[in-house]
């Protein structure tokens, strides 16, 4: 993990009296326009993180390595983003884990490929399918950006609804943000390990029904169990402690399944109140 003196080639956040943010990737002899003020690079790097410094408009700025979520959020995008508050949930509901073998689609700007790659460490690995060129190019400097180098990453422009490729199974998790995940759930049933983690991420409830349908339907998924996360910021400025007014009301949706033996008998196949939230274990 990124720590000590900052370096040339990380990327770096500013962050001004108005809580504005600008992301700059730190290089030897350059600088930086931000309102209209020049940024030294060569003032910044050598220094600890959690200073300031000041443009040549005599603005300052709060200097900081960005978080994963605040990178995510101002890093350069080919696709959308998952959300950094859908992020953290997408691996707790997927269980990724140190040393899983994990596979995603698409790719996109690559934001839930750090999330990935972070959670499984040196010993797991990810492999992302996705099919546009130029998505690719971009995540893929936004990870080695971010994460200094792609390992334990395999990136490949493939169409995963073509299939799975033999070389990326057995898997542990599937984590599919793409359009059609219902196109995959029969290669997916065959490449997971018994035990192993589907996970959709889907903007409508329509396609959320539809792959819910087809995990079903192969009859080697069961717990297929959809949550959405709301996350409302608060303004802690007292006395005016609230709420903040505006919060992204909608991203996605998270279906999760879990692989099971085919043929095994109709237990709780699909989500149902009383398994997750009945009355006797009802969360407080
Ligand atoms: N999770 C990504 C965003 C993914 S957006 C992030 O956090 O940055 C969806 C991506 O899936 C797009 O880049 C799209 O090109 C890609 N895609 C769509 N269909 C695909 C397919 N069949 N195989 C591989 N990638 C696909």
């Amino acid at each position: 993990m990124p720590s000590g003196l900052l370096r040339p080639g990380e990327p770096a956040l500013l962050i001004d009296r108005r809580r504005r943010r600008y992301l700059i990737h730190l290089r030897t002899g350059a600088t930086s326009d931000l309102r209209g003020g020049k940024i030294s690079h060569d003032a910044l790097i050598g220094q600890e993180e959690g200073g300031t410094t000041v443009s040549t408009r005599g603005e300052r700025f709060l200097v900081v390595r960005p978080t994963l979520a605040e990178f995510v959020l101002e890093m350069p995008r080919g696709a959308q983003v998952v959300y950094p508050k859908d992020l953290g949930a997408i691996l707790v509901a997927a269980d990724v884990f140190p040393g899983a073998r994990v596979l995603e689609a698409g790719t996109g700007s690559g934001a839930l490929t750090m999330a990935l790659l972070r959670a499984v460490g040196p010993a797991g690995r990810v492999v992302s399918y996705e099919v546009r060129e130029d998505f690719a190019r971009i995540a893929e400097q936004n990870i080695t950006r971010f994460l200094g180098s792609a390992d334990p990453l395999v990136l490949r422009r493939h169409d995963v609804y073509s299939g799975i490729l033999p070389e990326d199974t057995p898997l542990d998790r599937i984590v599919l943000d793409l359009p059609e995940p219902w196109r995959v759930t029969e290669p997916a049933a065959r490449a997971l390990v018994a035990g192993g983690i589907l996970l959709c991420y889907l903007p409508t409830v329509p396609q959320v029904v539809r792959a819910t349908e087809a995990l079903q339907a192969t009859g080697a998924f069961g717990l297929v169990e959809t949550i959405e996360i709301l996350m409302r910021p608060w303004n802690i400025d007292s006395p005016s402690v609230r709420p903040a007014h505006r919060m992204v009301a909608h991203t996605g949706f998270l279906t999760a399944a879990r692989r099971i033996q085919a043929g095994t008998p109709v237990v709780p196949l699909a989500s149902t109140d009383e398994g997750e939230t009945g009355v006797e274990d009802s969360p407080r």
